[in-house]
Protein backbone atom coordinates (compact mmCIF):
# COMPACT_ATOMS: atom_id res chain seq x y z
CA UNK A 1 0.00 0.00 0.00
CA UNK A 2 1.20 3.46 -0.66
CA UNK A 3 2.56 5.85 2.14
CA UNK A 4 0.40 8.86 2.01
CA UNK A 5 -2.86 9.29 0.09
CA UNK A 6 -4.57 12.43 -0.43
CA UNK A 7 -8.52 12.17 -1.12
CA UNK A 8 -10.62 14.59 -2.89
CA UNK A 9 -13.95 13.84 -0.96
CA UNK A 10 -17.09 15.21 0.06
CA UNK A 11 -19.16 11.97 -0.99
CA UNK A 12 -20.34 8.77 0.77
CA UNK A 13 -17.75 6.53 -1.66
CA UNK A 14 -14.98 8.86 -0.28
CA UNK A 15 -15.47 8.85 3.10
CA UNK A 16 -15.55 5.12 2.68
CA UNK A 17 -12.23 4.82 0.95
CA UNK A 18 -10.63 6.84 4.20
CA UNK A 19 -12.42 4.64 6.83
CA UNK A 20 -10.95 1.78 4.83
CA UNK A 21 -7.16 3.54 4.69
CA UNK A 22 -7.14 4.57 7.81
CA UNK A 23 -8.08 1.18 9.15
CA UNK A 24 -5.40 0.00 7.15
CA UNK A 25 -2.66 2.30 8.49
CA UNK A 26 -2.50 4.44 5.76
CA UNK A 27 -1.36 7.72 6.09
CA UNK A 28 -4.66 9.55 4.66
CA UNK A 29 -5.67 13.31 4.42
CA UNK A 30 -9.14 13.99 3.15
CA UNK A 31 -10.09 17.05 1.34
CA UNK A 32 -13.39 18.78 1.15
CA UNK A 33 -14.69 22.25 -0.77
CA UNK A 34 -16.00 23.43 2.74
CA UNK A 35 -19.74 24.04 0.88
CA UNK A 36 -21.57 22.36 3.48
CA UNK A 37 -22.19 24.12 6.91
CA UNK A 38 -21.78 20.88 8.86
CA UNK A 39 -20.50 18.18 7.01
CA UNK A 40 -20.21 14.80 7.83
CA UNK A 41 -16.38 14.16 8.36
CA UNK A 42 -14.54 11.24 7.25
CA UNK A 43 -12.07 9.53 9.87
CA UNK A 44 -8.13 10.73 9.51
CA UNK A 45 -6.43 14.07 9.00
CA UNK A 46 -8.91 16.32 7.24
CA UNK A 47 -8.18 19.89 5.47
CA UNK A 48 -11.00 22.17 4.07
CA UNK A 49 -11.29 24.81 1.47
CA UNK A 50 -9.83 24.93 -2.63
CA UNK A 51 -6.76 25.03 -3.68
CA UNK A 52 -7.13 27.61 -5.88
CA UNK A 53 -7.20 25.80 -9.21
CA UNK A 54 -4.81 23.55 -10.76
CA UNK A 55 -2.02 25.37 -10.19
CA UNK A 56 -2.57 25.99 -6.60
CA UNK A 57 -3.44 22.35 -6.39
CA UNK A 58 -0.13 21.61 -8.32
CA UNK A 59 2.03 24.43 -5.88
CA UNK A 60 0.09 22.30 -2.70
CA UNK A 61 1.02 18.81 -4.07
CA UNK A 62 4.94 20.25 -4.26
CA UNK A 63 4.88 21.39 -0.46
CA UNK A 64 3.03 18.66 0.48
CA UNK A 65 4.21 15.92 -0.65
CA UNK A 66 1.96 12.63 -1.41
CA UNK A 67 2.03 9.09 -2.82
CA UNK A 68 -1.21 9.11 -4.54
CA UNK A 69 -4.41 11.33 -5.29
CA UNK A 70 -7.91 9.63 -5.57
CA UNK A 71 -10.46 12.45 -6.41
CA UNK A 72 -13.38 10.76 -5.29
CA UNK A 73 -15.69 14.11 -5.34
CA UNK A 74 -18.72 14.33 -6.56
CA UNK A 75 -19.34 13.34 -10.61
CA UNK A 76 -20.53 16.97 -10.89
CA UNK A 77 -17.87 18.28 -9.63
CA UNK A 78 -16.18 19.26 -12.84
CA UNK A 79 -14.07 22.27 -11.51
CA UNK A 80 -12.35 19.78 -9.45
CA UNK A 81 -11.68 16.53 -11.43
CA UNK A 82 -10.30 18.80 -13.74
CA UNK A 83 -7.61 20.56 -11.57
CA UNK A 84 -6.55 17.31 -10.05
CA UNK A 85 -6.05 15.66 -13.97
CA UNK A 86 -3.88 18.51 -15.06
CA UNK A 87 -2.07 19.18 -11.31
CA UNK A 88 -1.37 15.51 -11.52
CA UNK A 89 -0.07 15.88 -14.99
CA UNK A 90 2.66 18.74 -14.34
CA UNK A 91 3.48 17.12 -10.69
CA UNK A 92 3.75 13.41 -12.05
CA UNK A 93 1.65 12.20 -8.61
CA UNK A 94 -1.01 9.01 -9.48
CA UNK A 95 -4.04 10.18 -9.74
CA UNK A 96 -6.92 7.60 -9.90
CA UNK A 97 -10.83 8.59 -10.15
CA UNK A 98 -13.38 7.22 -8.33
CA UNK A 99 -16.58 7.25 -9.46
CA UNK A 100 -19.41 5.60 -8.64
CA UNK A 101 -21.64 4.67 -11.70
CA UNK A 102 -24.76 6.21 -12.76
CA UNK A 103 -27.96 5.22 -12.98
CA UNK A 104 -30.24 3.32 -15.02
CA UNK A 105 -33.59 3.45 -16.19
CA UNK A 106 -35.99 0.32 -15.41
CA UNK A 107 -39.37 -0.74 -16.53
CA UNK A 108 -42.20 1.88 -15.89
CA UNK A 109 -39.50 4.42 -16.01
CA UNK A 110 -40.62 7.79 -18.29
CA UNK A 111 -36.73 9.41 -17.79
CA UNK A 112 -36.16 12.30 -20.18
CA UNK A 113 -31.91 12.92 -20.53
CA UNK A 114 -31.28 16.44 -21.00
CA UNK A 115 -27.12 18.15 -20.98
CA UNK A 116 -27.49 20.61 -18.45
CA UNK A 117 -29.99 22.37 -15.73
CA UNK A 118 -30.71 25.22 -18.27
CA UNK A 119 -32.41 22.18 -20.32
CA UNK A 120 -33.75 20.43 -17.15
CA UNK A 121 -35.68 23.80 -16.48
CA UNK A 122 -36.87 24.11 -20.08
CA UNK A 123 -38.20 20.08 -20.09
CA UNK A 124 -40.32 20.95 -17.04
CA UNK A 125 -41.96 23.96 -18.75
CA UNK A 126 -46.15 23.37 -18.00
CA UNK A 127 -45.69 21.30 -15.12
CA UNK A 128 -47.93 22.23 -11.80
CA UNK A 129 -45.54 21.60 -9.33
CA UNK A 130 -41.51 20.64 -10.15
CA UNK A 131 -39.43 18.49 -7.43
CA UNK A 132 -35.91 20.12 -7.76
CA UNK A 133 -33.10 18.02 -6.38
CA UNK A 134 -30.46 19.28 -8.17
CA UNK A 135 -29.03 20.54 -5.11
CA UNK A 136 -28.43 23.83 -3.56
CA UNK A 137 -26.06 25.15 -6.91
CA UNK A 138 -27.13 25.45 -10.01
CA UNK A 139 -30.87 26.18 -8.80
CA UNK A 140 -30.64 29.86 -10.87
CA UNK A 141 -31.42 28.05 -14.24
CA UNK A 142 -35.10 27.47 -12.64
CA UNK A 143 -35.39 30.83 -11.27
CA UNK A 144 -37.90 31.66 -14.17
CA UNK A 145 -39.81 28.83 -13.82
CA UNK A 146 -43.72 29.65 -12.86
CA UNK A 147 -44.76 26.45 -11.31
CA UNK A 148 -44.40 25.41 -7.42
CA UNK A 149 -41.01 24.53 -6.87
CA UNK A 150 -40.20 21.91 -4.22
CA UNK A 151 -36.45 22.53 -3.32
CA UNK A 152 -34.51 19.87 -1.42
CA UNK A 153 -31.00 20.44 0.10
CA UNK A 154 -28.74 20.11 2.83
CA UNK A 155 -27.93 24.06 3.63
CA UNK A 156 -30.70 26.40 2.93
CA UNK A 157 -30.43 27.57 -1.12
CA UNK A 158 -29.51 31.58 -1.89
CA UNK A 159 -31.06 33.49 -4.65
CA UNK A 160 -32.08 33.63 -7.50
CA UNK A 161 -34.98 31.07 -6.70
CA UNK A 162 -38.25 30.43 -8.48
CA UNK A 163 -41.03 32.66 -7.38
CA UNK A 164 -43.18 29.82 -5.79
CA UNK A 165 -40.40 27.83 -4.09
CA UNK A 166 -40.96 25.58 -0.78
CA UNK A 167 -37.43 23.84 0.18
CA UNK A 168 -36.96 20.94 2.15
CA UNK A 169 -33.87 21.06 4.27
CA UNK A 170 -32.38 17.27 4.50
CA UNK A 171 -29.30 14.80 4.02
CA UNK A 172 -29.99 11.69 2.84
CA UNK A 173 -29.90 9.34 2.49
CA UNK A 174 -33.83 9.06 1.97
CA UNK A 175 -36.45 6.04 1.63
CA UNK A 176 -38.95 5.41 -0.62
CA UNK A 177 -41.81 5.35 1.93
CA UNK A 178 -40.56 9.08 2.82
CA UNK A 179 -40.49 10.16 -0.91
CA UNK A 180 -43.92 8.74 -1.96
CA UNK A 181 -44.95 10.73 1.11
CA UNK A 182 -43.39 13.84 0.30
CA UNK A 183 -43.85 13.95 -3.86
CA UNK A 184 -47.73 12.87 -2.35
CA UNK A 185 -47.41 15.47 -0.10
CA UNK A 186 -46.83 18.43 -2.40
CA UNK A 187 -48.82 17.03 -5.50
CA UNK A 188 -45.27 16.35 -7.58
CA UNK A 189 -46.06 16.54 -10.69
CA UNK A 190 -42.28 15.83 -12.48
CA UNK A 191 -38.91 14.98 -10.55
CA UNK A 192 -35.45 17.25 -11.65
CA UNK A 193 -32.50 15.51 -11.09
CA UNK A 194 -28.48 15.13 -12.21
CA UNK A 195 -27.29 11.50 -12.77
CA UNK A 196 -25.88 11.22 -9.32
CA UNK A 197 -26.07 7.70 -8.76
CA UNK A 198 -25.41 5.21 -5.83
CA UNK A 199 -27.91 4.42 -3.05
CA UNK A 200 -28.27 7.44 -0.73
CA UNK A 201 -30.29 9.31 -3.57
CA UNK A 202 -31.65 6.86 -5.71
CA UNK A 203 -34.97 6.48 -3.46
CA UNK A 204 -36.52 9.20 -5.22
CA UNK A 205 -36.63 7.56 -8.21
CA UNK A 206 -38.58 4.29 -7.31
CA UNK A 207 -41.31 6.79 -5.95
CA UNK A 208 -41.55 8.37 -8.91
CA UNK A 209 -41.99 5.07 -10.90
CA UNK A 210 -44.39 3.72 -8.62
CA UNK A 211 -46.23 7.19 -8.98
CA UNK A 212 -45.63 7.24 -12.82
CA UNK A 213 -43.95 10.48 -12.52
CA UNK A 214 -41.60 11.75 -15.57
CA UNK A 215 -37.66 12.35 -14.35
CA UNK A 216 -35.60 14.88 -16.09
CA UNK A 217 -32.16 13.54 -15.20
CA UNK A 218 -28.90 15.98 -16.74
CA UNK A 219 -26.30 13.74 -17.75
CA UNK A 220 -23.02 13.68 -16.09
CA UNK A 221 -19.66 15.56 -17.97
CA UNK A 222 -17.44 14.01 -19.32
CA UNK A 223 -14.01 13.00 -17.25
CA UNK A 224 -10.80 14.27 -18.53
CA UNK A 225 -9.32 11.79 -20.66
CA UNK A 226 -7.02 9.04 -20.04
CA UNK A 227 -7.78 9.36 -16.85
CA UNK A 228 -7.12 6.28 -14.59
CA UNK A 229 -11.34 5.87 -13.22
CA UNK A 230 -12.91 2.93 -10.99
CA UNK A 231 -16.05 2.81 -9.96
CA UNK A 232 -16.17 1.29 -6.21
CA UNK A 233 -13.90 2.27 -3.03
CA UNK A 234 -12.59 -1.72 -3.73
CA UNK A 235 -11.28 -1.36 -6.95
CA UNK A 236 -9.54 1.93 -5.85
CA UNK A 237 -7.64 0.21 -2.60
CA UNK A 238 -6.55 -2.66 -5.19
CA UNK A 239 -5.05 -0.11 -7.53
CA UNK A 240 -3.08 2.11 -4.25
CA UNK A 241 -2.04 -1.36 -3.28
CA UNK A 242 -0.30 -0.96 -7.03
CA UNK A 243 1.38 1.79 -6.11
CA UNK A 244 4.61 2.74 -4.90
CA UNK A 245 4.88 4.38 -1.57
P1 LIG B 1 -16.55 21.94 -8.26
O1 LIG B 1 -17.48 22.84 -8.98
O2 LIG B 1 -15.80 20.94 -9.04
O3 LIG B 1 -15.51 22.75 -7.42
C1 LIG B 1 -15.48 24.16 -7.32
C2 LIG B 1 -14.25 24.48 -6.51
O4 LIG B 1 -14.41 24.02 -5.15
C3 LIG B 1 -13.00 23.75 -7.01
O5 LIG B 1 -12.44 24.43 -8.10
C4 LIG B 1 -12.17 23.74 -5.77
O6 LIG B 1 -11.63 25.05 -5.52
C5 LIG B 1 -13.17 23.52 -4.68
N1 LIG B 1 -13.34 22.11 -4.35
C6 LIG B 1 -14.25 21.22 -4.83
N2 LIG B 1 -14.10 20.03 -4.26
C7 LIG B 1 -13.06 20.14 -3.40
C8 LIG B 1 -12.44 19.25 -2.49
N3 LIG B 1 -12.86 17.99 -2.34
N4 LIG B 1 -11.39 19.72 -1.75
C9 LIG B 1 -10.97 21.01 -1.88
N5 LIG B 1 -11.54 21.90 -2.72
C10 LIG B 1 -12.58 21.47 -3.45
O7 LIG B 1 -17.28 21.18 -7.09
P2 LIG B 1 -18.76 21.36 -6.53
O8 LIG B 1 -19.69 20.72 -7.52
O9 LIG B 1 -18.91 22.77 -6.08
O10 LIG B 1 -18.69 20.41 -5.27
C11 LIG B 1 -18.07 20.85 -4.07
C12 LIG B 1 -17.95 19.66 -3.14
O11 LIG B 1 -19.23 19.11 -2.89
C13 LIG B 1 -17.09 18.54 -3.70
O12 LIG B 1 -16.31 18.05 -2.63
C14 LIG B 1 -18.08 17.51 -4.18
O13 LIG B 1 -17.58 16.21 -4.05
C15 LIG B 1 -19.24 17.75 -3.21
N6 LIG B 1 -20.57 17.46 -3.79
C16 LIG B 1 -20.95 18.04 -4.96
C17 LIG B 1 -22.19 17.75 -5.48
C18 LIG B 1 -22.63 18.32 -6.81
O14 LIG B 1 -23.76 18.02 -7.22
N7 LIG B 1 -21.83 19.09 -7.51
C19 LIG B 1 -23.06 16.89 -4.80
C20 LIG B 1 -22.64 16.32 -3.59
C21 LIG B 1 -21.39 16.63 -3.09
P3 LIG B 1 -10.17 25.48 -6.02
O15 LIG B 1 -10.28 25.66 -7.49
O16 LIG B 1 -9.90 26.71 -5.25
O17 LIG B 1 -9.22 24.34 -5.66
Amino acid sequence: MTGRVLVLGGTGEARRLATALVADGVDVLSSLAGRVADPLLPPGEVRIGGFGGAAGLAAWLRAHPVDAVVDATHPFATAMTASAAAAADVTGVPLLRLQRPGWSAQPGDDWRWVDSPEEAAEAVRGFGCVFLTTGRQGLAAFAGLTAHCLVRAVDPPEPPLPARTSVVLRRGPFGVDEELALLREHAVEVVVTKDSGGSMTEAKLAAARTLGLPVVLVRRPPLPPGLPTVATVDEALTWLRGQPG
